[in-house]
C-alpha cells in the first residue's frame, strides 16, 4: 500500500466473490458488499437441440416455473453437491460474473474467487474455473465451500486450532474439521433444507392425504418447523390438495407434527456431526470442546437446531451471525488477503497458464 501506483489500482481492480450454492447464488463485490442474492436455478428449454437452451437464469429462472409452456423446465444444476450440467453451471457463471463485471471497455479483470461443494471432482472444479476464466476473470481461485464458511463466520482457520463448522444449505450438509488453514477430517451428506422440505410434503400426505406444494412445505418449515421442544408450540394452515376428494383443502397443523415430520432428517445431521467428531484427532476435539461448533447456512436457521445438537454432543453450538451469507463473505475475505488466506484455496488458476 505503501507504492501509490498500487493503491489505486487497488481502487480499481474489481474482485468478485461467489457462493456457488445448491439453492442460492451469492456475490460478493469488492467495496460494495453483495450484489447478488438469487436462486442456483436455471430455464431451460428441453425441445432445443441447440447449444443455447438456457431461457433465463437466477430470479427469473424461478419465476418462470410453472407459469410457461410445459418445454421449459427449471433445474439446480448444483442440488445434489455435484455439478449436474457442465454447461448449464459454466453459463449460470458466465451470467453472474458478466451481471456484475458487465462489458466495460477498460474494466479491470476481475479476480475471483468461487465457493464450491467439497463434494466436486477435479474435473468439475477445471470446469467451473475455466468458466470463471472465459467470462473474464484474470485469476480465478476455488475454496470449499465449508472452508468458506468458516472463513466468514469468523474462526481462526490458518491458526493452529480446531474449528468445527456445519454448513446446512438447500441440497446438502458439510460438517469440516479445520486447523491450519486446511480441512482436517469433513463429511458431505445430501440431507439439508430440500429432504426437510420433502419430508414436510411426505407428512402431509400420509397423515392428512394432503398434496401440498414445495413452497408450502417450505414455508411451514421456516415458519414452525424445530429440532427442539418450542417454548410456545404454535400452529399453522397447510393449504393443498385432497388427494382423495381431489379438492383443496386446508389442514391447522401444530409445530409439534412438523418437529416429528422433520426428525429423521434432523436426526441424520446429528449423526453426521457425531460422526465427524468420532473421527477428529483428540487436541482438535479438546479446542472443540473450548471454542465450540459453529452452524452455517440457510438450514442453521431451524428452530431449535443448535439445542437440539449441543445436547447430542455435549459441545456448545452458535448459529453463525448471518449463515446464509457465510460463505460469499468467507470468499470476499479471502479476496481481501490473498496471500494470508492462500493456504485455504483448493485451486487456482492464472489467465496465462490455461492451454
Ligand atoms: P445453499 O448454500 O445450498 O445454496 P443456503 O445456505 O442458501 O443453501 O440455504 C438454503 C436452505 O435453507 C433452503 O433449504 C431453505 O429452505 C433453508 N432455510 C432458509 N431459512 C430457513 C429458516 N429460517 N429455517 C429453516 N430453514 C431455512
Ligand atoms: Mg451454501
Amino acid at each position: 500500500m505503501n507504492n501509490p501506483i498500487d493503491w489505486l489500482l487497488g481502487l480499481f481492480s474489481l474482485d468478485i466473490g461467489i457462493d456457488l450454492g445448491t439453492a442460492n447464488t451469492l456475490v460478493h463485490v469488492k467495496n460494495r458488499g453483495i450484489v447478488i442474492n438469487e436462486p442456483s436455478v436455471v430455464a431451460i428449454d428441453i425441445s432445443s437441440r441447440r447449444r443455447n437452451k438456457v431461457k433465463a437464469i437466477g430470479s427469473e429462472a424461478k419465476e418462470m416455473v410453472g407459469r410457461t409452456p410445459s418445454h421449459i423446465v427449471a433445474i439446480r444444476p448444483l442440488q445434489d453437491g455435484v455439478i449436474s450440467d457442465f454447461d448449464v453451471t459454466e453459463q449460470m457463471i458466465h451470467h453472474f460474473i458478466g451481471k456484475v463485471h458487465g462489458n466495460r471497455i477498460g474494466a479491470a479483470r476481475p479476480r475471483v474467487v468461487i465457493g464450491i461443494p467439497s463434494g466436486v471432482t477435479e474435473v468439475e472444479k477445471r470446469a467451473v474455473r475455466d468458466a470463471a476464466i472465459s467470462a473474464g476473470a484474470r485469476e480465478a481461485g476455488l475454496v470449499e465451500e465449508p472452508m468458506a464458511a468458516a472463513i466468514g463466520a469468523g474462526l481462526p482457520v490458518t491458526e493452529s486450532v480446531g474449528s468445527m463448522i456445519v454448513d446446512i444449505g438447500g441440497g446438502t450438509t458439510e460438517v469440516a474439521v479445520i486447523s491450519l488453514g486446511g480441512i482436517v477430517v469433513s463429511r458431505s451428506i445430501r440431507v439439508a433444507g430440500d429432504e426437510m422440505n420433502e419430508d414436510i410434503i411426505n407428512y402431509a400426505r400420509q397423515k392428512y392425504n394432503l398434496l401440498i406444494g414445495e413452497r408450502m412445505a417450505e414455508r411451514a418449515k421456516i415458519d414452525i418447523g424445530s429440532a427442539y421442544p418450542l417454548e410456545r408450540e404454535r400452529t399453522m394452515i397447510l393449504r393443498g390438495r385432497n388427494l382423495i376428494t381431489g379438492l383443496p383443502e386446508a389442514v391447522e397443523v401444530s409445530s409439534v407434527e412438523i418437529r416429528e415430520a422433520l426428525s429423521g432428517s434432523v436426526q441424520v445431521i446429528v449423526d453426521a456431526v457425531k460422526a465427524t467428531l468420532d473421527e477428529t484427532p483428540p487436541e482438535l476435539v479438546a479446542d472443540l470442546m473450548e471454542y465450540g461448533i459453529v452452524l452455517a447456512g440457510g438450514g442453521a436457521l431451524l428452530q431449535g437446531l443448535a439445542q437440539r445438537l449441543q445436547d447430542e454432543t455435549r459441545m456448545h453450538v452458535y448459529v453463525a451471525d448471518n449463515p446464509l451469507t457465510a460463505v460469499v463473505m468467507g470468499t470476499g475475505m479471502i479476496l481481501e488477503k490473498p496471500e494470508f488466506y492462500r493456504e485455504t484455496l483448493t485451486s487456482m488458476q492464472r489467465k496465462s497458464t490455461i492451454r
